[in-house]
């Protein structure tokens, strides 16, 4: 097993972040928990565990592995959504297990009502209507096929959702745009609806269009990046702060990431550390190497420019980020030793590492640093 580093998710601060969400969307709103990605890089299994003991009774993957491992953790006690990949021969095991699905086009259509005959067990099926993301989706000129066929199918095909997905919402700057995209998915369902059939729910927002489309809420949100505590974006967070006259952080960060330092060394000013001639050390310092590296998600981006903790102080990065080992100064540490801890993302003593700050350093996602920690990398529920 992985010794290098540990991941920690705190239980009471996703109860926390959940609560508050709830409180913002109102009870009619279902909390559908998005942990495609392995769970933003917090552990799928553990994650849904853990989510599933502070309430959570819905979530969203990706695909039929991630499924899988919903399943295997919580059998039926929840309701598993696959928004996206399906391959032709996991379809039976998905109806079987009633695990339910987007459906973008005509084919899977097809194909789900075939072997939901076969099983004479009834296909549980999200259409997605294409209103502008231009990804997957039917199309608005095939709408009314779709739904006379939802009509001829109904035996089996339970027409579970209508839902669609935003581009976006968490940037002003696409206002337009996903106030284009809510009027064609009503559109989408007008349609519908003049077939005589209607989708139990209705579901579109993401996190950020959840915080600034409120009519995009409908029955159900798929949020992932908030509940991790994290906002979609800087200006979703203000957006949100500006409504309110306590201009606090409502949420709280689930993860954090800690290793401890492999092993210490001095070196004289003119010396240059680690591979190439990046860092070349103004004055004598003492470094210290710490086992992690872009192998296990600490981006390479970072090198010379992330930061850690140790001893409750900011420790900056030098040298460029290895694949399984890099550097970092700890010139300013008193008593430094082999063994202590690192920081990587959390707090320390009164310190501590935000994710956000990442995204000052490098130029990652919040999205796409959580998703790239190794898979390997032990998570403990704290
Ligand atoms: C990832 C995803 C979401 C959740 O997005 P967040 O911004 O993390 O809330 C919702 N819907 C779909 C279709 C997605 O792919």
């Amino acid at each position: 097993m992985h010794k290098n580093s540990v991941i920690e998710i705190n239980q009471e601060a996703h109860k926390r972040n959940i609560d508050f969400l709830q409180k913002v969307f109102g009870k009619k709103v279902m909390l559908s928990s998005v942990v495609k990605g392995n769970a933003y890089g917090h552990g799928l299994a553990e994650f849904v565990q853990m989510a599933f003991d502070n309430g959570i009774q819905h979530f969203s993957v990706f695909d039929v592995e991630e499924a899988k491992i919903v399943f295997d953790t919580l059998q039926n006690k929840v309701t598993i959504l696959i928004m996206g990949f399906v391959a032709d021969d996991d379809i039976e095991w998905v109806i079987q297990n009633q695990i339910e699905f987007f459906v973008f086009e005509r084919y899977r259509l097809a194909r789900a009502a075939k072997v939901a005959k076969r099983l004479q067990q009834k296909a549980i099926l999200h259409i997605e209507v294409e209103t502008g993301m231009h990804r997957t989706g039917f199309e608005m000129k095939n709408i009314a096929r779709v739904a006379q066929f939802l009509v001829k199918e109904q035996k089996n095909i339970k027409f579970k959702g209508l839902c669609t997905h935003y581009a976006g919402a968490e940037s002003i700057s696409n206002y337009y745009r996903i106030a284009t995209q809510i009027e064609k998915f009503n559109q989408a369902e007008t349609i519908i609806k003049s077939y005589g059939i209607t989708p139990e729910i209705k579901h579109s927002a993401c996190s950020a269009a959840a915080m600034m489309f409120p009519e995009t809420r409908m029955d159900l949100v798929r949020i992932g990046i908030l509940q991790y505590g994290l906002w979609p974006s800087p200006e979703v967070f203000v957006t949100y702060l500006n409504t309110k006259k306590v201009k606090k952080d409502p949420l709280c960060r689930v993860i954090s990431w800690k290793t401890e330092i492999m092993s210490i060394k001095r070196i004289k000013a003119g010396d240059f550390v680690g591979y190439g001639t990046s860092f070349m050390a103004t004055d004598a310092m003492k470094i210290a190497t710490i086992p992690l590296g872009y192998a296990h998600g600490y981006s390479r981006s970072l090198s010379n420019h992330g930061q850690v903790l140790v001893n409750g102080q900011r420790c900056r990065v030098i040298g460029t980020v290895n694949m399984n080992m890099l550097t970092v100064d700890v010139t300013e540490i008193d008593h430094v030793k082999k063994g202590d801890e690192v920081v990587l993302i959390g707090y320390q003593k009164e310190s501590v590492i935000t994710i956000a700050s990442f995204s000052d350093y490098s130029n990652q996602l919040n999205y796409e640093l959580l998703t790239r920690i190794a898979k390997t990398i032990p998570r403990k529920i704290i």
